[in-house]
């Protein structure tokens, strides 16, 4: 019999790759794998798709406990800690994430951030800040800086704040001119009486890097008013009204004043009433009232009927219809001891108009007395627009 040496050739070769392959892989061992660990990582899905949260983390933990080298697994217990607010189990999953030696960059990264949320999450937010200052240069570096510009705002560490943002503008991860002007008027503000020229030289920063916001014209003048640097008020002020002349109104009391000091309230009074036919405001109207202090006192309340009048005709508002009144009562006192009707319905318009003489925040609805530029409420910017309740 002839044998042919060729088949043996081409056989041994193959004989040698299929026991390799056998070798590595063992049907057993596949089955397993792939019943038994989805089968606890789908019963904790569907868990958490009824809300049981509770078993959802039996679940996940009885998947980890059989495939302890799975990371997915672990981000998904440790984000569900996160969120029923069992923040040290969280903390303790994910630094065990990251103390593993085998783990991708990738993986390294994203463990350090929700490292990072837990601490925010639960308060520590000294922790909080050195985990999110190691995610400088990774993909979660933006979301990281977005984090740490919060917790510096709410410590008011208006410094660290206006690093942060100038980093990010530099980075092109967003425009934050405006928030870099808030910060130098923050500054500004806790050193205004300590070191009245410094916090000036901030806020004309401000006005240098943000021209189009209200806030820094407005805190220079209110430092140069306390200086009574009326001539610089009004300078002020009048840049206020060409570059955001809609926040004229929460100075423009002040301007007013100031214009009276220098005897300049006929031109102001030209500048206000033009204004005013543009966006007619109470606090426009209240100021052009003032301006009539120069007057003789009755043709000054005749004036100051006839403005609310004007007003009244354009707007039905409660707030000039109280303002009218009172100063109808000064030109007709009450005629007799039992007259005292005005009086009553001034005290019951007085009281109804307290509210609308508000601020209201745009983003959350919170109400103050005075204006805020980062709301108390929801911690936003530039959320309260500068009417007041009853102008909306
Ligand atoms: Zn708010």
């Amino acid at each position: 019999m002839e044998f042919d040496l060729s088949w043996l050739l081409l056989g041994l070769p193959m004989a040698f790759v299929l026991g390799w392959g056998a070798s590595r892989f063992d049907l057993r061992q596949w089955r397993l794998e792939n019943k038994q660990a989805p089968r606890s990582y789908f019963k904790g899905l569907n868990y958490l798709l009824n809300e049981q949260q509770d078993q959802a983390i039996d679940a996940f933990i009885e998947a980890v406990q059989s495939d302890p080298d799975t990371s997915e697994l672990h981000f998904a217990l440790g984000n569900l800690f996160r969120r029923r607010g069992e923040f040290e189990r969280a903390v303790r999953v994910h630094e065990h994430l990251l103390s593993r030696a085998d783990l991708s960059a990738a993986d390294r990264d994203r463990a350090q951030h929700a490292l990072a949320l837990d601490f925010l999450k639960a308060g520590l937010l000294d922790r909080a800040e050195v985990a999110l200052q190691r995610l400088e240069g990774t993909a979660f570096e933006g979301a990281a800086r977005l984090a740490l510009l919060a917790i510096y705002e709410r410590s008011r560490d208006w410094a660290q704040a206006a690093e942060i943002a100038q980093r990010m503008s530099q980075a092109k991860q967003g425009q934050f001119a405006n928030r870099e002007a808030h910060y130098l008027c923050e500054q500004a503000l806790q050193a205004a009486a300590t070191n009245p020229e410094w916090a000036l030289d901030q806020l004309d920063l401000a006005i240098q890097k943000a021209p189009q916001a209200p806030r820094a014209y407005l805190e220079k003048a209110k430092i140069l008013d306390r200086q009574q640097q009326f001539e610089a008020v009004d300078l002020c002020l009048a840049q206020l009204a060409r570059d955001c002349p809609g926040y004229v109104p929460l100075g423009v009391l002040m301007w007013a004043n100031a214009a009276q000091k220098i005897q300049r309230q006929a031109a102001l009074d030209l500048c206000l009433q033009k204004l005013y036919a543009e966006r007619p405001s109470l606090d426009l109207l209240e100021a052009r009232i003032a301006l009539l202090n120069a007057r003789e006192p009755l043709q000054a309340l005749h004036d100051t009927l006839a403005l609310y009048e004007e007003h009244l005709n354009q707007e039905p508002s409660l707030v000039a219809a109280a303002g009218w009144l009172k100063a109808h009562a000064q030109i007709a006192p009450a005629k007799g001891e039992g007259d005292d009707l005005p009086k009553t319905l001034q005290r019951a318009l007085d009281r109804a108009t307290l509210p609308l003489s508000r601020y209201r925040c745009a983003a959350c609805g919170f109400e103050a007395k005075t204006y805020f530029w980062h709301c108390p409420g929801c911690q936003s910017w530039d959320s309260f627009p500068p009417q007041r309740i009853e102008e909306l």
